[in-house]
């Protein structure tokens, strides 16, 4: 059964990406794989217009985690001390990066259906304790989009750098690569850009890859190895060649889609086609649309149906649908409207998601 999937990644291909990823064989050690890295490394700087003087792209295998965890762990010099954001389960994984590696954090936690209270966030970092703040842009938990242009605007007042999770919104929503506070942001080959998993990123600014973590808190995921191997059409380790392969496909879609101002519109249409039907059934979003992400908006389960058993009827139907995470499990479902689907194929969701709730 091939099924539409409307988890938040991996996401349903275009035949063409999906090609591109067995196309060939390449060795990584070959000018044609130089090739390739060169002009996908440049591709995601060229996204949002980032000047390859200041801003470098680093490509490393592993998912979006490995980006965020290769990006604090790189990235935080050994004296930093983080501002953590949570509001939700990614932020959460912020702070438990920083703990595992031993990274002096301290976290302002909100309740997983809040905005980000930016009075609290002031309050710390008026303290001038803080180096640097971490946060989530599109906290996929819930399908808010956090509001990270007054974020950095409050670290560029108080001169501490900001580091983005932006796995689930790099693609398809406006990034503040404007501010000077901003330092990196981590990213997947596989949500927003539509290509396959086993590849993930960071996009930093030069200054701050040179201002790294020393001595390095890791291998494989120290980010200046992997810079500076990269920037000399190198590679310390073996890249996921085939991932970088279905990545340029990926990006030149992206492109012709008239880039990620293109694929937010699209998604936002898509995501009001699904909004929209859910009303005509009585199902409530759980937060409103001008707080949600264009990416994945979440929904209240309607009384007396669990997630499994709509799950379950809905991939019967041919779609995948994503649950609730930690304690909103049991009350809600989410839709991504990320991937190469259409306004048919939602069609064809919502006559399923009918049939379902009748029964
Ligand atoms: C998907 C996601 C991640 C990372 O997920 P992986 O399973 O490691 O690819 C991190 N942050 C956000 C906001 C995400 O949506």
């Amino acid at each position: 059964l091939r099924c539409i999937l409307l988890n938040p990644g991996p996401v349903s291909l275009s035949d063409a990406v999906r090609k591109a990823a067995v196309s060939t064989d390449l060795c990584h050690r070959e000018p044609e794989y130089f090739e390739l890295q060169d002009e996908v490394r440049s591709g995601l700087l060229d996204v949002y217009g980032c000047s390859p003087s200041s801003w470098a792209s680093v490509l490393l295998g592993g998912s979006g985690t490995t980006a965020l965890e290769a990006m604090l762990t790189s990235l935080l010099p050994r004296d930093a001390c983080l501002l953590v954001i949570e509001n939700g389960v990614y932020g959460e994984r912020i702070s438990r990066i920083a703990r595992i590696h031993g990274i002096e954090h301290e976290a302002i936690e909100h309740p997983w259906t809040d905005a980000i209270d930016f009075e609290q966030v002031a309050e710390a970092l008026s303290n001038g304790l803080f180096t640097h703040v971490a946060a989530v842009h599109h906290e996929t938990t819930t399908g808010r989009l956090n509001d990270v242009q007054t974020l950095a605007k409050m670290c560029e007042h108080h001169g501490v750098q900001l580091l983005l999770d932006a796995v689930s919104s790099f693609g398809a929503e406006h990034i503040p690569f404007d501010s000077p506070a901003l330092a990196a942001v981590a990213g997947t080959a596989n949500k927003c850009l539509h290509g396959i998993p086993g590849l993930c990123f960071v996009i930093g600014r030069r200054s701050a890859l040179q201002n790294s973590a020393e001595p390095p808190r890791s291998l494989s995921m120290h980010l200046p190895l992997w810079l500076e191997k990269q920037d000399q059409q190198g590679t310390p380790f073996t890249p996921s060649v085939n991932a970088v392969l279905a990545l340029r496909e990926a990006l030149r879609e992206l492109e012709r889609h008239g880039g990620w101002e293109g694929r937010r519109a699209r998604y936002r249409d898509l995501a009001g086609q699904v909004r929209n039907g859910l009303a005509a059934m009585s199902v409530e979003p759980l937060l409103g649309e001008n707080e949600s992400s264009c990416v994945l908006n979440a929904y209240r389960l309607p009384e007396g149906f669990t997630y499994d058993r709509v799950h379950d009827g809905l991939k019967q139907w041919g779609f995948v649908i994503y649950a609730g995470q930690g304690s909103l499990v049991a009350e809600m479902f989410r839709i991504s409207t990320m991937g190469d689907i259409t306004r048919y194929d939602l069609e064809r969701l919502l006559a399923a998601i009918e049939t379902v709730f009748k029964r």
